[in-house]
């Protein structure tokens, strides 16, 4: 989608520390990291966010998951643990219009967030 920045990082029109690709999803470093290791992992179709996601393109959110898991076990997390985060809309503190899926490992993580 024009003017949205994830879709440039795709584009590789902007930037990005990559960490993982396929077909459908493509992952990167935060660039304001929020953990040891934070990583933002995206679909490369555009979509706002998870509640425009319908039908077949759960596929995306699949593959999202399944790129999260594989990266969880690359960083070494298995044992420890990591968090999945995904902020959604004004009040879920969402700031980027393209979904995106927050990886954050490598310290203990505060619950309740705030
Ligand atoms: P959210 O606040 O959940 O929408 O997450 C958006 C995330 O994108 C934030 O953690 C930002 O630090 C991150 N971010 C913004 N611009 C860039 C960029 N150019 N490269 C990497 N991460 C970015
Ligand atoms: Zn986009």
């Amino acid at each position: 989608m024009k003017d949205c920045l994830f879709c440039k990082i795709i584009g590789g029109e902007i930037p990005s520390n990559k960490v993982y690709e396929d077909d459908m999803v493509y992952a990167f470093y935060d660039i304001e990291p929020q953990a040891p290791e934070h990583i933002l992992i995206i679909p490369k179709k555009h979509f706002e966010s998870i509640m425009d996601v319908t039908g077949k393109d759960f596929e995306y959110v699949d593959k999202m998951m399944q790129a999260a898991q594989k990266l969880a076990k690359e960083k070494g997390f298995e044992k420890d643990g990591f968090r999945l985060v995904f902020n959604t809309g004004r009040d879920g503190g969402q700031t980027v219009a393209h979904l995106h899926m927050h990886l954050l490992g490598g310290r203990s993580l505060q619950w309740p967030p705030g």
